[in-house]
């Protein structure tokens, strides 16, 4: 490994650095990461006592920044009575309490919760849950839809619904189930070609699977509700499913509502939420079922109930957690929060769409993305990034901001300026 600020390094990262497999990284030759001590708001703390400016809230997760102090206190109450118990057969006041609340927050007809410790498995629940309901009725519907430039986890059905093409997953392709992956219906040619997957292989859909107004890691791409309403309409059409996975742009990140499917009422028939529920702090995720769905699983015999489970579905200490954060969510700043960091992302960054190499600057929310052509050496955007003190990851061609929704002005117009510089110093030297 080769590492930039040797000399700071702790003890502890030099030797994990033998034993750790770290994700998504090529291990020869990888770069060291950035020790980290400790975490606050919106800042990271490093060893060697540099304070970084975090643009992208650990995978968009931290939405009310690091150590919030509602988390915290609910984390360490929690602790000092139950941290865990198994769900089967036992019951816990936090799990209860968080799937009546996600319920109450959601659409009506989203009522049932399901939980998981990752946003992955609960979209395998959501895939799991779409196939079941039919073979549950002896209907053999096994297949499913999804579209170029979605994310959905890196679990074996999760890749199996990823854009193929996206490079994250592409090796697998003779392995995994063969499931449909259709452009987005955004314009005619592309509906048409939407409309025929649909039409062709009407018998054999179980569910769709989009991420709803924004793709996240597939590459931060943007639709609106004219394509979403389509795609409702025809999976309607079919008899299937419509699954949201709103791991990313739920909680608010959207702004208008707390959650995606909101935003037009459009509502589909399953949910998928992980990444913000505890506020970044612990690993949860839910499957949330409609009233239809969760009916077919009803039955004399066991064999119709739902045959999923993990070891620490519904952990104490992360419905606490996200108990927490729906409290902070219910007192209600986080609309103003967002609005604020769309202004000052789009005041701030729609100018760099002008500079050579640059394809395009959007805004959405509290998701900001600068888009190039290629941006020829990511380790060398990354290092720049990191030289102007702010945590800032670009993937593939794209440079993204996806802050805590509540970050300050200050730090925001920070870490604007820093890829402001960053890209600048990019276009000059790659950028033709
Ligand atoms: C992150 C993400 C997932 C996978 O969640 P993990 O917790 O990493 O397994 C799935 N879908 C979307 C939209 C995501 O952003």
């Amino acid at each position: 490994m080769t590492s930039e600020k040797k000399s700071h390094d702790p003890a502890w990262l030099e030797n994990g650095l033998r034993s750790i497999w770290l994700p998504y990284t090529q291990m020869k030759g990888a770069v060291t990461p950035c020790p980290v001590v400790g975490a606050e708001g919106s800042k990271i703390f490093l060893a060697d006592g540099t304070t970084l400016v975090d643009g992208i809230a650990s995978w968009w997760s931290a939405a009310h920044g690091y150590r919030h102090p509602m988390i915290e206190a609910a984390i360490l109450r929690q602790l000092k009575t139950l941290p865990h118990v198994m769900l089967g057969g036992l019951a816990h006041e936090q799990a209860y309490t968080l799937s009546a609340r996600l319920v109450n927050l959601l659409p009506q007809r989203l009522s049932r919760v399901f939980f998981s410790e990752s946003g992955s498995v609960s979209v395998e629940v959501a895939l799991k849950m779409a196939c079941q309901y039919f073979l549950n009725q002896g209907v053999k519907r096994t297949r499913f839809l999804s579209f170029n430039g979605g994310y959905h986890g890196d679990t074996f059905a999760a890749m199996s619904i990823c854009d193929p093409e996206e490079g994250m997953h592409s090796l697998f392709s003779g392995v995994l189930s063969k499931n449909l992956i259709s452009p987005l219906p955004t314009d005619e040619e592309k509906t048409a070609r939407f409309m025929n997957l649909i039409e062709s292989n009407s018998e054999d859909i179980a569910a769709v699977i989009v991420e709803p107004y924004v793709q996240g890691a597939g590459g931060m791409l943007f639709h609106d509700m004219v394509t979403l309403k389509k795609i409702r309409d025809a999976t309607k059409a079919i008899g299937a499913f419509l699954i949201f996975d709103e791991i990313f742009v739920g909680f608010g990140r959207l702004g208008t509502s707390l959650f995606a499917c909101q935003r037009d009422n459009i509502i589909p028939d399953i949910l998928t939420l992980s990444k913000a529920l505890t506020g970044g702090s612990l690993p949860l995720a839910a499957t949330i079922a409609s009233d239809e769905v969760f009916d077919g699983f009803l039955g004399d015999s066991s064999n119709k109930a739902l045959m999923h489970g993990p070891t620490f579905m519904g952990n104490a200490l992360a419905c606490a957690a996200a108990n927490a954060s729906l409290d902070i969510f219910e007192e209600g700043s986080w609309i103003d929060d967002v609005n604020r960091v769309e202004r000052q992302m789009q005041k701030l960054l729609m100018d760099l769409k002008s500079l050579p190499g640059v394809v395009d600057v959007r805004v959405f929310g509290a998701i900001g993305v600068v888009e190039t052509g290629n941006l020829v050496d990511l380790d060398w955007m990354r290092r720049t990034l990191l030289a102007k003190n702010v945590w800032v990851r670009p993937i593939r061609n794209i440079i993204y901001l996806t802050p805590p929704l509540n970050i300050s002005d200050h730090d925001l117009t920070y870490l604007c300026h820093a890829v402001r510089d960053a890209t600048h110093e990019w276009s000059n030297k790659f950028g033709s």
